[in-house]
């Protein structure tokens, strides 16, 4: 092996910010943690669909018509009638004119950034922006201009310095993910009207979980959003991702987007989960709902303990703890009582706010909820005494 790498890797394992994978049966409310039984409150699972025997029976049968993988790009033999009936339904879900999958969230952001800019753009973004609009920003020929975190003064201010210039693109997370905060887009939308820049908005998020039936965070803030990027992978419960847009932008896409041209189309497995999973959000509306109350009522019995849970209506609710060591402590403290939420640390997270960052799922019952905050109430009795 090379030396360098063997020092890297050796300095990186006795760092104390270095990453350890552990294993997780399935993302189910009770599952078991490196083999011992754990509640989860850390799966983006946010409606439990994963696990629903009708998602699952929809990927079996999609894998008995197809087979397992789907043989090759969507421009050459792998483009199967259930991509494009995937497209249709999220585009109407997402009430855009079309919708284009890519292999992932991360993909899409990729491939449809650097698609849509240039040169000649400059691309305006918030500073706690997915790591993959930070690398599609990275990879692009635009400039990158970055703006506080959902500070619109400080954006528009910024949008006024480029004022004659013609192409601008403002890019954001609609529910932050490690923040769970929600962007503006109703400011968005409008500053995006008034210096007539392209906003794109990573609804990875939000998809499922905020708005209308789930539709995400355009339709929470009635917002007018260009280009909306999604997963299949956290409320959908499958894999996957893709971008909702005009008719004009898809059709560029197709031509030009690379992660979407040289990927292997979606596995067939995957796009039919989605399917039942789009059907069923929209025809058991009572899971989001419960999802958006549990995450409510834990936030609220979190800060009342005297944590800082983050505000928000999202069912993501980071605890901020602060220095990186005690965050892990935090995390160990809580999977000895039973819990698994992880902490999140630098560089994921800015210096001095890491966090254990809390999701709930529909599937969690009341009980489940009371117990997280029980637990959060024994071990501040603990530290306390
Ligand atoms: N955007 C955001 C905001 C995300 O949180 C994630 C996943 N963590 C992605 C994009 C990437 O999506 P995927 O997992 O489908 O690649």
């Amino acid at each position: 092996m090379n030396n360098w790498i063997r020092q890297e890797s050796k300095r990186k394992q006795q760092s104390p910010l270095y990453r350890n994978l552990v294993i997780t049966d399935k993302n189910t409310p009770e599952t078991l943690i490196n083999g011992e039984r754990k509640i989860l409150a850390a799966s983006n699972n946010y409606l439990g669909l994963a696990t629903d025997a009708r998602v699952i029976a929809s990927a079996q049968e999609a894998v008995e018509r197809y087979g397992t993988g789907s043989g090759g790009s969507r421009l050459t033999t792998g483009n199967l009638p259930i991509h494009g009936q995937l497209e249709q339904e999220l585009a109407r879900f997402k009430q855009t004119e079309a919708c284009l999958l890519y292999s992932s969230g991360f993909l899409a952001n990729l491939g449809v950034i650097n698609a849509l800019s240039d040169s000649e753009t400059i691309i305006f973004s918030d500073e706690l922006n997915h790591a993959s609009i930070i690398d599609a920003c990275r990879l692009s020929k635009a400039r990158i201009i970055i703006y506080k975190h959902t500070d619109m003064k400080d954006l528009e201010k910024k949008l006024a310095e480029h004022r004659n210039h013609a192409k601008k693109i403002i890019v954001t997370d609609g529910i932050f993910s490690m923040d769970g905060d929600l962007a503006p887009l109703d400011t968005l939308n409008f500053l995006k009207e008034r210096h007539g820049a392209l906003l794109i908005v990573d609804d990875a998020h939000a998809t499922g979980v905020i708005g209308t039936l789930g539709r995400g965070s355009a339709d929470y803030f009635q917002a007018n959003v260009d280009v909306t990027i999604g997963t299949l992978s956290k409320a959908l419960g499958s894999e996957g991702g893709f971008v909702c847009a005009n008719n004009e932008t898809i059709a560029l896409l197709i031509q030009t987007s690379r992660s979407f041209i040289f990927q292997t189309a979606l596995a067939p497995a995957s796009v039919a989960a989605a399917l039942m999973s789009i059907h069923i959000i929209q025809s058991e509306p009572e899971r989001q709902q419960r999802l958006l109350k549990i995450g409510m009522v834990l936030r609220k019995a979190l800060n009342q303990l005297g944590y800082t849970a983050l505000n928000g209506i999202s069912p993501i609710i980071p605890v901020i703890i602060g220095c990186a060591k005690h965050a892990v402590h935090f995390q160990n403290m809580l999977n000895e009582n039973g819990i698994f939420i992880p902490a999140i640390r630098p560089p994921t997270v800015p210096e001095n706010t890491s966090r254990l960052r809390c999701t709930l799922m529909a599937t969690h019952t009341d009980e489940h909820v009371q117990f997280i905050a029980n637990t959060f109430r024994k071990i501040k009795h603990e530290q306390l005494s």
